[in-house]
């Protein structure tokens, strides 16, 4: 098959997605669309490719016509799309990067008041603090965003919210946009991305618009930026953000600011930048834990009221440890599941329907990483991992490293084996069952056990 896709069909399904995204919102978006890649172009056929079946089975149903639709008006050459089943692993090709930075348009059903015309970017009606759920890895942030929220004064300034992909800094500013703007309807308030910022500053340059620029940006009561390790050696930009942000901190106006690094370790910042993001309040977003996961997904489904099995609710939170974002995918694509074919959510349905999800988490512990912490934790070398002596001293070790092998990847018992010194299936077995029994009989063990585990899932 001659199959070709030029810039332009590329830069179609980027609008395309865009305008998808702004119609069905982000979580749909995250869940079903953001995740399809264009696979052909081809006699004015565009094929799509869908990492599961029960995906694409879901995006025909729900999404092919209007996408089909969209791409029309973006090209009147598009005959018709086709859907197709194509694992996202090797499907990427050369040249055609799967994210392209395409800006946004602003789509006015979403104004919602408190953007300043197009300056800003909508905010998540369901991104609140009451919808926000606090373990210890986020109740400084949480704590944090809501004093800024609620007090009158300009205390802490800037806020700089930083953690991880996904673990919850965009839902706490849009919190605090929202908060701020029911206590106080007329200060306004500005959010948006870094990239955003960057666009408009660009764009004003263009149009030798500068001036209306800054005087838009310096009038805001709130400005708040995500995502600020955008602006990394984009030198004008900073320069341009440094002297907006003395002019707000001077005139006592609030900024709130996220970024995935404290504002130490962000690089390509300048020196006196940095140091500035650090005088207000610094907060971090530390990665889940399982109780807050799980606490996450109780709360996630209560408000979809679906009743979801206990036992489905602690799989996830002990499987998917990446991030929420990814958490609650799982959880939209097992109630969508669901009341797609209506059945039950079981266990089996649940791992069935996730298993692309499953796997990509589980690949987050490798074999040579546990047996880097094991041995650690027990303070033998990482040599004796894979050495023949069998002494107590390091053959326990080696047996608890087997066992969190074995419940920690998707390995099987020979491939374990060849990775600890080219030992036999049974000797991983072996290890499996002993681990196991002394789990019974010595507490002190056990936990020992249970630590390395989570650390390791951590
Ligand atoms: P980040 O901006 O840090 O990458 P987001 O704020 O976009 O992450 O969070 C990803 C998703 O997870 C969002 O849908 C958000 O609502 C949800 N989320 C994150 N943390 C929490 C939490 N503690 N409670 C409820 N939902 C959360
Ligand atoms: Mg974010």
């Amino acid at each position: 098959m001659d199959t070709y896709f030029d810039e332009d069909v590329a830069a179609q399904w980027m609008r395309v997605r865009n305008r998808m995204q702004a119609e069905f919102g982000e979580a749909a978006y995250r869940s079903w669309l953001k995740p399809l890649i264009l696979n052909s172009f081809n006699n004015g056929k565009v094929v799509i490719g869908a990492p599961t079946d029960f995906m694409r089975e879901w995006v025909e149903a729900q999404y092919a016509q209007r996408l089909t639709d969209l791409w029309s008006e973006e090209n009147r050459d598009i005959r018709g799309i086709d859907i197709v089943t194509a694992p996202t692993t090797g499907m990427s090709r050369p040249g055609m990067p799967r994210e392209v930075a395409v800006p946004t348009r602003h789509v006015a059903p979403d104004l919602n008041g408190f953007t300043i015309e197009n300056l800003g970017a909508p905010l998540d009606k369901r991104c609140t603090f009451d919808t926000f759920v606090t373990g210890k890895p986020n109740e400084l942030a949480f704590a944090a965003s809501r004093r800024v929220a609620e007090s009158s004064e300009v205390t802490f300034n800037p806020l700089f919210l930083y953690g991880g992909v996904g673990l919850g800094k965009t839902h706490l500013m849009h919190a605090i946009a929202w908060q701020i703007a029911r206590q106080n309807p007329d200060r306004k308030i500005l959010y948006l991305s870094a990239e955003k910022f960057m666009y408009q500053f660009i764009r004003a340059l263009r149009y030798k618009d500068t001036v209306a620029f800054k005087e838009q940006f310096r009038s805001v009561d709130v400005l708040m930026i995500d995502d600020f390790q955008f602006i990394s050696g984009k030198e004008s930009t900073q320069e341009e953000f440094f002297h907006t942000f003395n002019a707000l901190v001077d005139q006592n106006r609030q900024i709130v600011i996220s970024a995935d690094k404290s504002p130490n370790d962000l690089e390509g910042i300048e020196e006196r930048m940095r140091s500035r993001l650090g005088w207000g309040l610094v907060a971090d977003l530390h990665p889940t834990t399982y109780e807050l996961r799980l606490g996450i997904l109780q709360s996630k489904a209560e408000t979809m009221g679906v009743d979801m099995p206990p036992k489905v609710l602690e799989f996830l939170a002990h499987k998917i440890t990446s991030n929420v974002r990814e958490l609650e995918g799982a959880l939209n694509r097992i109630v969508a599941y669901s009341s797609l074919v209506g059945r039950p959510i079981t266990l089996e349905n649940a791992q069935e329907v996730l298993h692309d999800l499953l796997r990509a988490n589980d690949r987050r512990v490798t074999i040579e990483e546990i047996q880097k912490r094991v041995a650690e934790h027990f303070n033998i070398k990482l040599a004796e991992m894979s050495s023949a002596r069998r002494s107590r001293a390091v053959a326990r070790p080696r047996q608890v490293a087997m066992y969190l092998a074995k419940q920690l990847t998707a390995r099987s018992l020979p491939e374990i084996g060849r990775k600890f010194g080219g030992r036999d299936h049974t000797t991983v077995m072996h290890a499996v069952r002993k681990v196991d029994e002394l789990r019974g009989l010595d507490a002190a063990f056990a936990e020992d056990v249970e630590l390395l585990k989570r650390m390791l899932e951590g």
